[in-house]
């Protein structure tokens, strides 16, 4: 997780050096810890963000059969032909949208081929914080440095800083990741705040990176706009996604990267080295399963605000400060109540308190401006453990009392 420039060192050569400067420090994300934690008291983990809700059956079933029938070599290094089409055709169903489509190994490799295509050593790339591990550990392993610009605190939600946006921009800055809908904070950009981010990479030149694998899942009046199709963004955006947050499929790996023709064969230039391709049985069913993504987003949508509403109103019975949460699977929560200034302490301090892990926000912040009161709960658990999570937090409120 600590992956603050040492970009610098790596001219140096000594004898003995261990690792390149490049990996040196991202040994263990704050994943490994609080996931380790949760093992080792048995506490209702609601730290990382692994679904523990069902699959489409049918789409396990064509998993089965393409494994069956033998669909098991190296599918073309562009992905498989069937599930670039059904991309291309969600992407222009749902957003208008057209344009080249690469499949990757999740969204992960799609972000990392897209840095390492974009950015040449010492380019700055822009994210908002707090922000996604994967996107400062891209930028370095392309020699780039990842700049955040804070997201404000703004009642009980996070608003775009245009100021901030506009101050961070510098003469080596390449390339601005979009995030939204927003994990950690489970933030959906706003019209008005999209128009502003358009606004600034149009003026500077950016190339946009966007990370928008929880596409399906915006709750409420929540709506997802694609910032690839506002006026003068589609030339000089990639657009990420993956099934893994959309199916419950994240052991899977299967994402894509869609865009203009020359960025997307550049990101292929780069990702046909990491992985060339993989998942070949996986991609042939998505391919069959996209055209109905609707209907079973519906239905995962229900299950996954109904999970936020019973989190969100438990932590406020435990007499802690639940943000709103408008998409995807996490909220935030200020630990201040109960007497916590350090998010990290109290998340240390939780499972022998209450039974339950959640994960620091602070951890997620790239600028060293985190509000260290503030810490991420996941809600995309069975409804049974978020119940059983809240139950315990009321509980330990009454001892802490
Ligand atoms: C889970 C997640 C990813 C990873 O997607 P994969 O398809 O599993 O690689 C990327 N970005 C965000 C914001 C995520 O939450």
């Amino acid at each position: 997780m600590e992956a603050k420039g040492t970009v610098g060192a790596q001219g140096q050569v000594e004898a003995d050096r261990g690792p390149a400067a490049r990996v040196r420090g991202m040994g263990t994300s704050v994943f490994t810890e609080f996931t380790e934690l949760a093992r080792r008291t048995g506490a209702v983990n609601l730290g990382q963000g692994v679904p523990e809700l069902d699959s489409p059956a049918v789409l396990l079933k064509d998993v089965a059969d393409a494994v069956l029938a033998g669909s098991n070599q190296y599918p073309p290094a562009t992905g498989f032909p069937a599930l670039r089409e059904a991309v291309a055709a969600h992407q222009l169903r749902r957003y208008g949208l057209e344009g080249e489509v690469l499949i990757t190994t999740g969204a992960t490799e799609a972000l990392a081929s897209a840095l390492l295509a974009l950015c040449d050593p010492g380019d700055e790339v822009l994210a908002f914080d707090p922000c996604y591990d994967a996107y400062p550990a891209g930028a370095r392993l392309a020699g780039a440095r990842l700049v955040g610009v804070p997201l404000a605190v703004d009642g009980d939600g996070f608003a775009l800083d245009p100021d901030a946006l506009r101050a961070a921009v510098t003469p080596r800055t390449r390339v601005l990741v979009l995030n939204t809908p927003h994990n950690p904070t489970g933030k959906v950009f706003t019209a008005a705040e999209l128009a502003e981010i358009a606004d600034v990479c149009r003026e500077h030149a950016l190339t946009v990176v966007t990370d928008e694998v929880y596409e399906h899942l915006a709750y409420d009046d929540a709506r997802h706009v694609p910032l690839a199709s506002l006026p003068g963004m589609a030339g000089r955006t990639l657009t990420i996604s993956s099934a893994g947050k959309t199916f419950n499929v994240t052991g899977w790996k299967i994402g894509w990267v869609c865009g203009p023709a020359p960025l997307v064969r550049a990101v292929a230039s780069a990702k046909q080295f990491l992985t060339y391709a993989s998942g070949t049985p996986y991609q042939e069913a998505l391919a069959r399963m996209l055209g109905s993504v609707e209907e079973w987003a519906a239905e995962l949508r229900k299950t996954l605000s109904a999970n936020r509403d019973l989190l969100s109103a438990g932590l406020e019975r435990a007499g802690l400060r639940p943000y709103r949460a408008e998409a995807g699977y996490f909220l935030q929560a200020d630990v201040r109540p109960w007497g916590y200034g350090d998010g990290t302490r109290f998340c240390r301090e939780l499972p022998e308190r209450a039974g339950v892990v959640a994960i620091p926000t602070s951890a997620f912040y790239q600028s060293g401006n985190a509000p260290s009161w503030l810490v991420r709960f996941s809600f995309c658990r069975r409804p049974e453990s978020v119940r059983k999570a809240v139950e315990q937090l009321v509980a330990a409120s009454g001892r802490a009392g």
